[in-house]
């Protein structure tokens, strides 16, 4: 290539990169949760009254005793120091999907002029942020700053440690004064209690007594981007907005296939490597790592841990995964479609529910057929689907989102269920009054000797299906990769609460009526199969008969964007939903729609401006110079009698023109603001401002293929995709 300046410079500062080492790697023994004030820790530093009475509330979610608090806390900030910890932090999830902290030194000055350490019960337990700069959606207005932070105890204190020094971090929940939940913690942990009561009632009704708590358990795979940094600091709309808003493709993409399991990039193995010594430092269970779809696209996936601590987690991940990429020059890119034309990044987030004596309650066995609890639980999840997934979509409703769903690499926007062969026969059965069997899922025989026959599975999988059983869990697979997963398992955990509750007393009911329990349950899950079936589809998700299908047979919504999705949470069944579970209360509801409306809202605005401002002072510069010098050629060369032509001209000319037609227009609608409705102002950026910078963007892509190379301001996809 030839490039402008920056770019060539670019180019060559990678060249010239001198790798990163790969570090030799420590034991797993020495490095797991190193950095983590684990249940281990703290039975070594605690007086054994006090270990048993955290112990207790961590594992058997027993109130919190305060009075134990000054001594957990000197041991925390003993443990802390030890590790050259001088600062501690509340760390909150606001409702942005970022993670907050704010420090506070362990230091105290006495009356001397000396210092000492200091770190009490209180402060651990309860902080005091100036909550005024996060959004709250109208829950305060800003002169009302006041919000509190309060320990979670059930997600462990760590150490983060950066060039500048280690910081002792506690996982809190946020709250306004008035106690309102300005965060994304304090709802999942109710939902999990809902969740956890309704599981009781139903297990009670199965005959199980001593029933330990039901929690839900949750494994994200993370797909991210890797793209150099010298390349990203000449896209003023990658390090602003995450993606692309220009940008021809290049003439490879991934039509090969050849990227995705591929043998992985020995500066990204590094990169890897380095990320996952981090990831078990903090005591989170890196697993599986590989290449993806999409050249420079990868994923990392963490073994599961319960809801919230995985939740918690998934935060510090991708924090890690992005100052991690900063070290090795790279920018790690959590946005959904950061590369028009080739896939973007999901999270695929697998849920589960289960406890310690019943065991995983998704788990269906060999013989589904005859497990009444998987059946029921799996019951309450098709329910669940059917009767919210509407609310399921707008919990995964984003500005940036809207790019990938429906768009043929990732579910649609219609939420279905994926069962698999073996289930939908067993729900088949249920349906027509009488179970007799559970299909036989076979041996997979590969006709070679000296390769083992193995079990196959009792279902396929479905690559279409936005929500897929695979085998003892769901998998949500149409979640952002860039969402905290917090809002899709608030969603699940409380739509199969809800489900629970209704099976529940349906069964209590049919049972005080002097039905048998086998007849009742039976009973019950062919109601549900029978009213809320129709949420069920093995088929391709992708094709249009089934968005017809969907809509028109069976009733489902698909809301193709988060400016249809959004207002969902705005249906007094849904506000109903959640303030009868105890999970949002009506005030709490309405802000997360104001909140997110108006970040769909900004994220579109930001977007609009790169587009208006790369056009006017990137693009066209560089069309107008490539004009200038290509006429005076071309006269030039006519004053010698050689007739080029002024064919080129006149097509770049056009597209030119074009482009600064549909930029003016651009700029009106984003100088319009008098909207009656927040609902009519979503809907005018989905329809009007989203299709306004795609058409800019169809003539400056254009103009891409037109124009010298060298005059081309920002770097290219075949850079930024392909160059590391
Ligand atoms: P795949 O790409 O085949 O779907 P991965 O191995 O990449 O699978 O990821 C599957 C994720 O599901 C992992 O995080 C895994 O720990 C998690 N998982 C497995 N069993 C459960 C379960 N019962 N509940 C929740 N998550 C689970
Ligand atoms: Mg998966």
């Amino acid at each position: 290539m030839t490039g402008n300046a920056a770019r060539v410079q670019a180019v060559q500062n990678i060249t010239n990169r001198r790798p990163m080492p790969a570090k030799q790697p420590e034991s797993l023994s020495s490095l797991w949760a190193s950095d983590v004030f684990t249940l281990s820790k703290m039975k070594e530093s605690l007086p054994k009254e006090v270990f048993k009475s955290v112990k207790k509330t961590i594992e058997a979610s027993e109130e919190l005793d305060v009075s134990i608090a000054d001594v957990v806390a000197l041991a925390m900030k003993d443990w802390a120091m030890s590790k050259g910890a001088l600062y501690y932090a509340h760390v909150f999830y606001p409702l942005t999907n970022a993670t907050a902290e704010k420090h506070d030194g362990f230091i105290s000055v006495q009356s001397d002029g000396s210092v000492i350490s200091e770190f009490s019960g209180k402060v651990l337990v309860q902080g005091e942020p100036d909550g005024s700069s996060f959004p709250n959606g109208g829950i305060r207005s800003t002169f009302e700053a006041r919000g509190y932070t309060a320990w979670d105890v059930t997600s462990p204190a760590f150490i983060m440690t950066t060039d500048n020094g280690a910081t002792l971090c506690i996982p809190t929940v946020f709250v306004s004064w008035t106690g309102e939940a300005l965060d994304k913690k304090t709802p999942l942990l109710r939902a999990n209690a809902a969740m956890n009561k309704a599981a009781q009632r139903v297990l009670s009704l199965l005959g199980h007594t001593n029933i330990a708590p039901v929690n839900s358990s949750c494994g994200a795979e993370q797909e991210y981007f890797l793209v150099d940094a010298n390349f990203v600091n000449n896209r003023p709309d990658l390090l602003l907005a995450g993606r692309t808003l220009f940008g021809a493709p290049a003439a490879k993409g991934q039509q090969f296939d050849d990227h995705y399991f591929g043998a992985i990039p020995e500066r990204i193995q590094v990169y890897m490597q380095d990320v996952e010594e981090q990831l078990y430092r903090l005591g989170i269970p890196a697993k599986t790592r590989h290449n993806e779809v999409a050249p420079g696209q990868f994923e990392i996936a963490p073994f599961f841990e319960s809801a919230n601590v995985a939740t918690d987690h998934q935060q510090l991940l991708m924090t890690v995964l992005r100052n991690t990429a900063k070290k090795h020059g790279l920018v790690c890119l959590l946005h959904e479609k950061p590369f028009k034309g080739i896939n973007g990044s999901g999270k695929h987030v697998n849920w589960s529910v289960g406890n310690a004596t019943q065991g995983n309650l998704l788990d269906p066995g060999n013989t589904p057929h005859s497990n009444t609890q998987f059946l029921l639980f799996c019951g309450a999840v098709i329910r669940g689907v059917h009767k919210y997934g509407p609310l399921l979509r707008a919990a995964i409703a984003t500005a940036s989102n809207d790019h990938r769903l429906g768009a043929n690499e990732a579910p649609p926007a219609i939420m279905s269920v994926y069962l698999g062969t073996q289930l939908d026969n067993v729900f088949e059965q249920i349906s027509n009054g009488k179970i007799t069997g559970s299909l036989n899922a076979g041996v997979m025989n590969l006709g070679i000797n000296t390769l083992p026959t193995f079990n196959k599975d009792a279902g396929d999988r479905n690559r279409t299906s936005p929500f897929a059983f695979t085998g003892n869990r769901f998998e949500f697979r149409a979640v952002g990769s860039g969402q905290s997963v917090a809002g899709p398992l608030v969603t699940m955990n409380t739509m199969l609460a809800d489900s629970l509750n209704w099976m529940a007393d349906r069964m209590e009911s049919k049972l005080a009526q002097g039905g048998d329990r086998d007849s009742v349950i039976l009973n019950t899950l062919k109601e549900i199969i029978d009213k809320h079936g129709a949420v069920v589809f093995s088929g391709n998700g992708y094709s249009a008969e089934w968005h017809k299908m969907a809509v028109e047979e069976r009733g489902l919504a698909n809301l193709k964007t988060a400016a249809d999705a959004l207002p969902v949470l705005k249906q007094p069944h849904i506000e109903e939903l959640f303030n009868k579970l105890g999970v949002l209360s009506p005030v709490e509801l309405a802000s997360r729609f104001e909140i997110y409306a108006e970040q769909y809202v900004l994220a579109i605005e930001v977007e609009a401006k790169l587009v208006v401002s790369m056009a006017k002072t990137g693009i066209y510069p560089a069309a107008v110079k490539y004009l200038s010098d290509l006429s005076s050629t071309i006269s030039g060369l006519k004053s010698n009698d050689i007739e080029l032509g002024n064919e080129p001209l006149t097509r770049i000319t056009k597209l030119l023109t074009a482009m600064m037609e549909k930029l003016d227009k651009l700029v009106d609608a984003i100088a319009q603001h008098d909207f009656s409705t927040i609902e009519e102002h979503l809907q005018f950026c989905a329809k009007t401002i989203r299709p306004l910078m795609d058409e800019v963007r169809h003539y400056a892509d254009a103009l891409e293929g037109e124009i010298a190379d060298e005059l081309w301001p920002y770097p290219t996809y075949q850079e930024m995709l392909f160059i590391k």
